[in-house]
């Protein structure tokens, strides 16, 4: 009598550690798996970007929007200027999206990260496909600050 009633309080205090337990790894994500947490679409309809020193999750359209307003349009041809370089007729830069040769009179965007240039309206269709990185080396479009 009094062995059964230790085994069935031992197995009652079992029981509520257990539950306990769970609640606990429940409440600190270690149950499901933290992927679980987000659905595939807001993932992916999400990115990462460094907002100052912070990085910040924000949706695709509005990464767009900044990096159209905040990578400058500049003309290629002053673009090279200010870079102490001239346009030379045979050594026309390519961009490598739509393979074609960037002239002096073309739009670029100037990409702050990295140092190649695209066409605007290549770099805007691409950026438009919601991608937020330079198309030849993955560095962020998004000026740092
Ligand atoms: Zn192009
Ligand atoms: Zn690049």
């Amino acid at each position: 009598m009094g062995l059964n009633f230790v085994l069935s309080n031992m197995h009652n205090l079992l029981g509520h550690f257990r539950v306990m337990v769970m609640v606990a790894l429940a409440c600190l994500g270690l149950l499901s798996p933290p992927e679980q947490a987000y659905s595939d679409e807001y993932t992916s309809s999400c990115v990462l970007v460094m907002n100052g020193q912070t990085p910040a999750l924000i949706p695709v359209s509005v990464a767009v929007a900044w990096i159209k307003k905040r990578v400058p349009v500049v003309e290629y041809g002053s673009f090279l200027e200010r870079l102490g370089m001239h346009e030379r007729g045979d050594e026309d830069a390519v961009c490598r999206v739509c393979l074609d040769c960037i002239k002096g009179r073309h739009a670029i965007r100037e990409l702050s990260n990295c140092c190649h240039v695209f066409h605007q309206e290549c770099l805007d269709a691409w950026v438009d496909e919601g991608q937020v990185t330079c198309p030849l080396c993955r560095s962020m479009l998004l000026p740092a600050k």
